[in-house]
């Protein structure tokens, strides 16, 4: 079914009955040319890619829970591409544009909303460093606008440039960035690939690896063992859990980051703001609530939800700029597990078994790349070589040296 106006009009009139499941309930075939274990965005985009883009139809996407039940239901639904390094510039720019066709290429609403975002600057240092990330960016195709504090209180009069213990002193602002429904890019990608024929199994977990003689054959899943040509592993959080089973150690550690929401509030926040000294970021949703993050619980954990410590920490995040904050009243928190790499940046590659793939290691800005993780996953899967976006995001440069360090922090998951 194709959805359109003229469909919703028509279906409100005759009382909603013709609507149809989204995606099919499969009982899982024995085997399969590529299976994608992780229904979340990434898995999800990459078996649509596979079957849209590299003619791929007998792939199945193993999810454990529930479509849209991981992180790509969890996040704070932000999207940019105002990165700083060769390796992820070219590569966050190509989901920005993904992201732009989105909703027309999958005939999904999902929401993309490119109501801008704006980096806040409170030192000299700073606007060195984002005048630089600025031109990187424009270098590599981005759109990226240096604001002056009076161009900012125009826009966002509320904000405490003048008095606040950290002054605002101008912003690196890109409009193209914005917003997106969380859970309706899941919706939207699972449906598309059931369209072309992609198997979508829910409630079954992958609980081992078929390896023989250094060859992956298939996967032991709740629902009984599954073949498969190729086996891509897209498990977010639970990455270092999975990959254990085909008896891995990566350079990933798992934390909890958490995220909060207001009441509904009438309209105030037209774009995407974050705070410059500490670490907070702060959207408005469509039904009016203040969606907000900061930084991720310190410690190592697989659990959904955080702390107090960070709550606090969150908050004062957002009083220091936004004071009338503390009027609003929290109506929701939860936690996502993140699969946080040692240099923030991602991997997307082959494994040495072969007939192993690993796609991981997003931190938390693995949301807005989720067209092009599945664009470039896919694209590895099915040809063997990495996509021309991704060629960065390997393994071994964590033995060669070659990290992508976006932030310049080192090895240290907990400040990326
Ligand atoms: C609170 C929060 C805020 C965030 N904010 C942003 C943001 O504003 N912008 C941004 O770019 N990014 C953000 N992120 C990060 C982003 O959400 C993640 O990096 C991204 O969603 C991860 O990819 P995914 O969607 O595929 O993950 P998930 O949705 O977590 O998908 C992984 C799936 O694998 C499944 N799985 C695990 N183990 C198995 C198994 N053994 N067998 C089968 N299936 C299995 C899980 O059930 C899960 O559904 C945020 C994350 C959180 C938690």
């Amino acid at each position: 079914m194709r959805y359109s106006g003229f469909r919703v009009i028509k279906e409100a009139l005759t009382g909603h009955l013709g609507w149809g499941p989204a995606w099919r309930d499969p009982e899982p075939k024995p085997q399969y040319d590529i299976v994608v274990i992780g229904g979340g965005g990434h898995g999800l985009a990459t078996a649509y890619y596979l079957a849209a883009k590299y003619g791929q139809h007998r792939v199945a996407v193993l999810e454990k829970g529930w479509i849209g039940g991981g992180n790509v239901g969890r996040n704070t639904t932000i999207i940019r591409s105002n990165y700083l390094l060769d390796g992820n510039e070219p590569f966050y720019e190509f989901s920005l544009k993904l992201w732009e066709g989105l909703e027309q290429e999958l005939n999904y609403n999902a929401m993309v909303s490119q109501r801008g975002i704006l980096n806040l600057i409170h030192t000299d240092a700073q606007r060195d460093a984002f005048i630089r990330r600025g031109n990187a960016m424009r270098m590599h195709g981005a759109d990226a606008d240096l604001l002056s504090t009076a161009q900012i209180t125009a826009r966002y009069p509320f904000l405490n440039t003048a008095d606040a213990r950290f002054p605002i002193k101008g912003g690196l602002a890109q409009h193209r960035g914005g917003t997106v429904r969380h859970d309706a890019v899941a919706w939207g990608y699972a449906r598309a690939a059931d369209q072309l024929g992609v198997d979508i199994l829910q409630n079954c977990e992958v609980t081992g690896f078929a390896i023989e003689n250094g060859v992956c054959t298939g996967v032991e899943t709740t629902r009984g063992p599954i073949r498969a040509g190729k086996v891509g592993v897209c498990v977010a959080g639970s990455s270092s859990r999975v990959m254990a089973q085909a008896g891995m150690r990566l350079p990933i550690e798992s934390h909890v980051l958490q995220a909060f929401v207001s009441e509904g509030l009438k309209p105030l926040l037209p774009g995407v703001i974050t705070f410059g000294a500490g670490h907070f970021y702060v959207s408005q949703s469509d039904k009016g609530g203040l969606v907000f993050g900061g930084d991720i619980d310190g410690y190592n954990s697989y659990a959904q939800r955080g702390n107090l410590p960070v709550v606090e920490d969150v908050c004062e995040g957002g009083m220091a700029i936004f004071p009338m904050l503390g009027r609003a009243r929290l109506l929701r928190m939860w936690g996502g597990i993140m699969d946080m790499s040692m240099d923030g940046s991602p991997i997307i590659d082959r494994t040495h078994i072969d007939g192993l793939y690993f796609n991981g290691g997003w931190c938390y800005g693995g949301f807005k790349a989720t067209p092009a993780s599945g664009y470039a996953y896919a694209h590895l899967l099915a040809t063997d070589a990495p996509h021309p976006t991704a060629t960065a995001y390997r393994f071994d440069r964590f033995a060669t040296g070659h990290m992508i360090d976006e932030k310049g922090m080192g090895n240290q998951p907990n400040l990326h």
